[in-house]
């Protein structure tokens, strides 16, 4: 079965909630750069402090800091893994596939207008990393997290004008990666569209047939 999984798809396209799914199904370990660098801000550590400003503007952090980060966390997977927001440059890609190789890489496939909307409307648990949508994927109970009981928040790079930003980075820096992976006879694109569950059903099929 696969258990090395990358998640591709343009910011919003609801990778994290997909991987969290992912990984409760399967046990594979969550390892989202993205929440690893929020972390890393919070605690106002060395990464962070540099990774800040990066984030801010919407743009990427430098490759070898976040390279960096990635290859602590892979050494301790027993399951499998599920990488969420990385690679997310050829640079990134290569470095990866010289730590180890991907079984499958899945390319979330979304509407690019759609996106904005929903990243407006999403919320994020500050404890365990739960993503909601205000709109899809509301908590049972207004501004807290369904599984910790702690307030939601909205994430600083949420703005429609970073979002706008992010995308153009997505576009120039990550979506060289669906080549990338396609010519490794890796890529699995989805469709993803659809309300979460089915998008969720589609990923999950292909990994029990695997
Ligand atoms: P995400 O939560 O995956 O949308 O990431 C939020 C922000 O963290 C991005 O806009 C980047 O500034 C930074 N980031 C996350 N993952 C990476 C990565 N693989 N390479 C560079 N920057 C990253």
């Amino acid at each position: 079965m696969f258990t090395r999984l990358v998640l591709l798809g343009p910011p919003g396209s609801g990778k994290g909630t997909q991987t969290e799914r992912l990984c409760k199904e399967f046990g594979f370990t969550h390892i989202s750069t993205g929440d690893l660098l929020r972390e890393a801000v919070r605690n106002g550590t060395t990464l962070g402090i540099k990774a800040k400003k990066f984030m801010e503007a919407g743009d990427l952090v430098p490759d070898d800091l976040v390279i960096e980060l990635v290859r602590l966390k892979l050494d301790n997977c027993p399951k499998g893994f599920v990488l969420d927001g990385f690679p997310r440059t050829v640079e990134q890609a290569k470095a990866l596939q010289r730590i180890c190789d991907v079984d499958a890489a899945i390319n979330l496939e979304v509407n690019e207008e759609d996106i904005v909307g929903r990243m407006i409307n999403r919320r994020s648990c500050k404890k365990c990393g739960a993503v909601y949508n205000l709109q899809s994927n509301p908590p049972k109970k207004a501004g807290t997290c369904d599984k910790c009981g702690v307030e939601l928040y909205q994430r600083s790079d949420d703005t429609e004008e970073t979002v706008r930003a992010r995308m153009k980075v997505y576009k120039e820096r990550t979506m060289p990666l669906i080549a990338f992976y396609r010519k490794q006879g890796v890529l699995m694109s989805i469709d993803a569209r659809g309300g979460i569950d089915r998008v969720y059903e589609t990923i999950a099929g292909k990994i029990r047939s695997s």
